[in-house]
């Protein structure tokens, strides 16, 4: 799947859309989700042009992969949930019900999340 330059994330990166930022370093960008699924629902998203988590490990950088998932423990921090706890998703493609092609991680916490998932 090519990547969508239209898609919401990509305009929120080039500042033609506002978001609540949570914070943000050269490779990453984490903002509060618009439509929150938990007491604290934060989205974590790579500053390059990734659909989703297979383009991001098979083409990001090192560096990029490595400040991403840092940056995930950082904005969990941030928000006062470490010792809570937390959980960390990325739905990918259809069958993850993956809405907007650009990589995201969903940090949800500040209340228990409850079971994993539904059965399909
Ligand atoms: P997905 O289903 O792709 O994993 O999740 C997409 C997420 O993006 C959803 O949780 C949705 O609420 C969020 N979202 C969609 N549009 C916007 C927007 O314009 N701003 C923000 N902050 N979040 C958005």
């Amino acid at each position: 799947m090519s990547y969508d330059q239209s898609n919401i994330f990509a305009r929120i990166l080039r500042g033609d859309l506002p978001c609540k930022k949570i914070a943000e370093d050269q490779h990453t960008l984490a903002f509060e989700d618009i439509n929150p699924q938990a007491p604290v629902h934060i989205l974590v998203i790579p500053k390059g042009s990734y659909v989703d988590w297979s383009d991001f490990t098979c083409n990001a950088s090192v560096v990029e992969q490595s400040a991403f998932v840092k940056m995930i423990g950082h904005v969990a921090g941030l928000a006062g949930i470490t010792e809570s706890g937390y959980r960390v998703i990325s739905n990918s493609g259809n069958d993850g019900h993956q809405e907007v092609p650009h990589l995201h991680m969903h940090i949800l916490g500040g209340g228990a999340i409850g079971p994993m998932v539904s059965r399909c």
